[in-house]
């Protein structure tokens, strides 16, 4: 085939960095990144994982959550800190370690618990990739690029968003729920429906992930988180923007 047009067929190339510092397990996701990603660099250490992950743009960053040097919190935290908004699917060993990265505001995409299925880990990470693509499209005909509702503004293309004019920092997920809400005010979405439309996988039994995920945005969003005039709670069904 030619090489152009081969290369125009190839889907998007994708390069991870994977920070894990057991080997087999490193091993076993090399093997099975490698069928859906062009690159997969692996750092077995927290440093070497946020040397490398400053070191160049990547389209996703798997960091286990203890690591030797570095502990996979203070990594995430602070690539947000260097306004870096590279998806960060985090690998956590007990659910009161989940708990706890779910109750900081340290902005990662994702997480999967170990021991997890290899199949569950793609799935998640190719849904991390569909929805940064969508974000990167550029919108079509109908859709606008800029995005408005009383003083929030989402400037699509540039992945910004300013409330009153002061730019705000937000998650990719928080930007694709946020982007979703605000296309369709009024309109009330259920926690299992934001979990299949903003997460895009089964996601049974995550409901409270849709609770803290909510928080974490209105206290980005609302000039008064307590008393929310933006994302409004549904009581007993869910969440809606306000029309
Ligand atoms: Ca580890």
């Amino acid at each position: 085939m030619d090489a152009l047009l081969e290369s125009a067929l190839k889907p998007a190339s994708k390069s991870v960095l994977l920070v894990e510092d057991e080997p087999d397990i490193a091993r076993l996701l090399r093997l099975h990144l490698g069928e859906c990603c062009d690159e997969v660099a692996w750092a077995a250490t927290g440093h070497e994982g946020l040397r490398r992950a400053r070191g160049r743009p990547w389209d996703l960053i798997i960091l286990d959550l203890r690591l030797p040097g570095i502990h996979g919190l203070d990594i995430c935290r602070q690539l947000r800190q260097d306004h870096s908004y590279v998806p960060i699917l985090m690998l956590t060993a007990k659910s009161t370690e989940l708990d706890r990265v779910l109750g900081l505001e340290i902005g990662t995409d994702d997480y999967v618990t170990k021991p997890f299925s290899v199949q569950e880990l793609m799935a998640r990470v190719k849904a991390i990739f569909r929805r940064c693509e969508a974000l990167a499209r550029p919108s079509s005909g109908a859709g606008s690029d800029l995005l408005e509702a009383g003083d929030l503004r989402l400037d699509v293309a540039r992945h910004q968003v300013s409330v009153a004019g002061c730019p705000v920092v937000l998650t990719a997920r928080e930007f694709d729920s946020l982007r979703h809400f605000v296309s369709c005010p009024g309109r009330v979405f259920s926690r299992a429906q934001l979990l299949d439309q903003v997460w895009g996988y089964g996601h049974d039994g995550y409901e409270h992930t849709v609770n803290s995920h909510i928080n974490r945005l209105r206290a980005k969003i609302e000039p008064d988180p307590a008393r929310p005039t933006y994302i409004l709670t549904v009581w007993g069904v869910g969440y809606r923007f306000a029309a």
